[in-house]
Parts: structure tokens; sequence; C-alpha cells
């Protein structure tokens, strides 16, 4: 496990972390620091995904993932939290933000032109 892709892990899980915060407390009225249940386990999950992803090399972010592991429900929930927070997140944290952005359009670039997946 190489310390790059650690640094990876824990900046996707830091950032997923932040961005169901800044949801729960602008949808379940939760105090700064805390999580309502199910952004809790939404959380949780997330966390325990990110942890085990067997594909963090190649890839930014789960939702730039070919594979993505999320079960259905689950998936459903993060992608709300990031349609909302997403955005957001260029005021909260700019540089995690671009980032994110350029690596994304980086990935997308990439894989035009490259043939799927076999694994
Ligand atoms: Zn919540």
């Amino acid at each position: 496990m190489s310390r790059d892709m650690e640094t990876r892990r824990a900046r996707e899980a830091g950032m997923v972390a932040f961005m169901i915060g800044l949801y729960c407390r602008a949808h379940h009225g939760t105090e700064k620091g805390a999580l309502c249940p199910d952004c809790a386990a939404l959380a949780d999950y997330a966390r325990t995904r990110s942890a085990r992803c067997p594909r963090m090399a190649e890839k930014t972010f789960c939702s730039t993932c070919p594979h993505p592991c999320y079960a259905p429900a689950m998936r459903e929930g993060i992608r709300q939290v990031m349609r909302w927070a997403g955005p957001r997140m260029l005021l909260y944290h700019p540089v995690w933000a671009l980032r994110h952005i350029a690596n994304t359009l980086r990935h997308k670039l990439n894989q035009t032109g490259r043939s799927e997946e076999n694994s």
C-alpha cells in the first residue's frame, strides 16, 4: 500500500465526511459536528467502502469509479449529498473542490478512448 494511496484514501474519506456533515446540518437541522442517525449510517458506510476500495489507485473518488461498490440505497443517499454539497465545497474548501473537479475531468478524458475495464 503506497503512501500516496493512503493520503488519497484519507482525503476522500475526509471530504465525504465533511460533505455529509454540511448536508445534514442544512437538511436535518443537526448541530455542527453531529449527524442524524441516517447521515451517521451513510457516513459510516462511505468510510467502510472507501477503506476497502480495491480501486483507489485507479480512481480519484468513488463518483468516478467505473465499478461503484455502494449498495443502491446508499449510492442514492450519497449522490444526493454530493449533488447538494458539491457546489458548496467551492466555498468551504476551494482547494479540495478544484482538485476534485480537475481529477474528475482528467478521469473522464482518460476514459474516452480507453477500452473498458477488463477485470
Ligand atoms: Zn442527517
